[in-house]
């Protein structure tokens, strides 16, 4: 791991990735002032807060330096990042002179009072799932408790299927219910009015079981968004949570039920109409998306005891009621440059099992200095110790082998990366249980009788592909596991923040674009313009990089229609748009094949596709190996993430 910390620790972030820094990460004090100026603050400050956590397991006081001193190389050097949460918060509102202390000069003491020092601003965490019971009383309730997860940074998931369908008589009142839509509007204008943590704005999902009555006015809540209004505090999607059944629903072209425990109000509707009018919807605004929460429960070691309920807003962490994850990243464009990661036989292999176990000790710790917002939270993170290890810089990782993304081999490189993550952060978990135990739910969960929460491609999809399907096989099953301190391993966060922290692409998606110009506003008021260009193109190509070539990649962020550029180029520097859109729902299901948890991925469509291509690709998506598929047509909303050559 040297070898790799030696490279990175010293490269100063980018123009964009200080941006960001300054604006977000930087410790404040009440007024506003900065506490901290560069990133090497912020990097000693989060891995000091978390190596705290190691006074729980040795009094080895030199053992804890060293522990400090791993995190910050790997938080330092951008190679591992955690969820946003753990950036902001860790050591927020504590004696600030410990952390100012050379990690040498560290007293047994001082790490110890850093643990003992724990408030309710130290929240670590960026998922959550809060449930509500069918009541005034349980429903205000949940929105209570998701205001206080909103206002530390964390992201919330509620199951809407729980509340009574529109016109249910209420008992005692002798009103009628007035139905889970409306209530979702409450927690958006509850979203709305939270200070995120003073750094961010709110983020929701809202998960309705497909079988509701009232399912149909769910998926055309969010029609007239535009990006700014509208449940715009919410991504929406349907659990079709038995996939089988609907599947055959919709092969023998049957009507599905729709009907709720505490309602006699039903309805039947034909299960390729149903489909259809989620394609409708989500070709016109991106939502809604699908899940499929079965799958994922008989994945999920605990899903018999437990079973998740909806997922965090970006989608990538089912979790069950007051369930809670939190989340980090390997930086693989980096590392790449060093080891061939999912190469079984290559030498340096030992430098991702590395850092794969010093992350996952990093998040294991994270469970230990966390201060969760509710009791309830608290107990279910502590029982199963859910933690998301996933990776980011894929895009640019396949830049730099020059594989396609939208190719065989690009995506054996994917299911290898995952593969070798999912075998290494499993084994990582289970040294970690011999010293500390085991997540306490350990014994009722699935693992002691033989379990592999994971798919898995087959083997003959490739030779290293079966090399690390054995090893798995053998982890989870020949050798009777008796120990697993983590319910829950992997996961593939989106890194919409932290990858411009780490100047990387972001979690598993492909580039949006190659180069843009983004504008500032500087002190004097004028705009400023940002120009970027991806470096990976700018080495690979050299001197054909002419100054005009470079003017045209900005002007049009892709090299498809550029016609001074050779097919190799344009075949390896693909964009998200340049990729159709079955290549991007493949390359989701090789990754996810190797995921305990699930990935965040957006399947971006062409603006001229139709609503027919968006059922086809939804109807695919139910005999893949995925959790859930969102999709996102180009243009379909007014406002979009980021627009080709527009003012950002
Ligand atoms: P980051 O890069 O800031 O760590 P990600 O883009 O990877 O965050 O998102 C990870 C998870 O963090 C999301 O799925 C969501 O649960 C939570 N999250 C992201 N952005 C927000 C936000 N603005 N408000 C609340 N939670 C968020």
């Amino acid at each position: 791991m040297e070898r790799v910390i030696n490279k990175y620790l010293n490269v100063k972030p980018s123009k964009n990735a200080n941006t960001i820094l300054k604006d977000r990460y930087l410790m404040k004090d009440g007024q506003g002032r900065y506490l901290e100026e560069t990133w090497d603050d912020v990097s000693k400050r989060v891995a000091r807060h978390v190596a705290s956590a190691e006074v729980k397991y040795t009094k080895d006081v030199k053992e804890i330096q060293e522990i400090e001193k791993k995190y910050y190389n790997m938080i330092k050097s951008r190679i591992f990042l955690p969820n946003s949460p753990t950036i902001f918060n860790s050591g927020k509102a504590m004696p600030l002179e410990l952390f100012k202390k050379e990690a040498k000069d560290m007293g047994f003491d001082d790490y110890k009072k850093i643990f003992d020092s724990k408030s309710k601003h130290n929240m670590l965490s960026a998922c959550f799932v809060v449930p509500m019971d069918d009541s005034m009383d349980g429903i205000f309730e949940a929105v209570k408790q998701s205001a206080m997860i909103m206002k530390y940074g964390g992201g919330v998931g509620y199951d809407f299927s729980v509340l009574r369908p529109k016109g249910t008589s209420i008992a005692g009142t002798g009103g009628k219910s007035s139905g889970p839509i409306s209530f979702m509007h409450v927690f958006n204008t509850s979203a709305s009015t939270i200070e995120q943590g003073g750094a961010r704005r709110a983020a929701q999902m809202a998960v309705m079981k497909y079988d509701h009555p009232d399912v149909l006015d769910f998926i055309n809540s969010k029609k007239d968004n535009d990006g700014n209004s509208v449940l715009n505090y919410f991504n929406i999607s349907i659990n079709i949570d038995d996939v089988n059944n609907f599947k055959n629903k919709l092969k023998n072209d049957e009507e599905i039920t729709l009907e709720h425990p505490e309602s006699d109000k039903t309805a039947k509707l034909n299960a390729k109409e149903y489909l259809r009018k989620i394609s409708e919807n989500a070709w016109k605004s991106g939502d809604p998306g699908l899940l499929f929460l079965g799958k994922h429960n008989h994945y999920y070691a605990m899903g018999h005891e437990t079973p998740v309920q909806a997922t965090n807003p970006c989608g990538e962490e089912p979790l069950p009621p007051f369930g809670s994850c939190n989340l980090g990243s390997i930086d693989i464009a980096k590392l790449i440059d060093f080891v061939d990661i999912g190469n079984p036989k290559d030498r340096n292999l030992d430098i991702f099992e590395d850092i794969v176990y010093w992350a996952s000790r990093f998040l294991d710790d994270v469970i230990d200095m966390n201060v969760y917002p509710l009791p309830q939270i608290d107990e279910i993170s502590k029982n199963q110790r859910f933690i998301g290890l996933g990776i980011m810089g894929l895009a640019d990782a396949l830049y730099k082998k020059s594989l396609a993304y939208n190719s065989v081999e690009g995506r054996k490189f994917m299911a290898k990366v995952t593969a070798s993550l999912a075998y290494f952060s499993h084994v990582a978990s289970s040294k970690l249980a011999e010293k500390r135990g085991n997540f306490p739910d350990f014994k009722k969960s699935k693992y002691p009788k033989g379990f592999i929460p994971m798919p898995l491609l087959e083997d003959d999809f490739d030779e290293d592909i079966k090399l690390w399907n054995q090893k798995l096989r053998d982890h989870f099953l020949n050798t009777a596991i008796k120990y697993k301190r983590n319910v829950q391993t992997n996961t593939v966060a989106p890194t919409g923040s932290i990858s411009n922290l780490a100047d990387t692409s972001s979690g598993i998606e492909p580039n949006f674009m190659l180069a843009y110009i983004r504008y500032m506003t500087d002190k004097e008021g004028n705009r400023v313009p940002l120009p970027y260009i991806n470096s990976i193109l700018v080495d690979k190509m050299g001197d054909d990089l002419t100054e005009d070539l470079e003017a045209e990649i900005i002007e049009q962020g892709s090299l498809t229609n550029i016609k001074n550029v050779s097919d190799e180029y344009k075949k390896i520097f693909v964009t998200s748009m340049d990729i159709s859109a079955e290549d991007h729902l493949l390359a989701q299901h090789v990754i996810q094949s190797y995921l305990d948890a699930s990935c965040s991925k957006t399947i971006n469509m062409k603006k001229e596709i139709t609503v027919d291509e968006v059922y086809n690709i939804y109807e695919k998506a139910l005999d893949l190996n995925i959790k859930g598929i969102t999709i996102y047509r180009d243009g379909s909303l007014q406002t979009q993430v980021l627009e080709k050559n527009k003012d950002k």
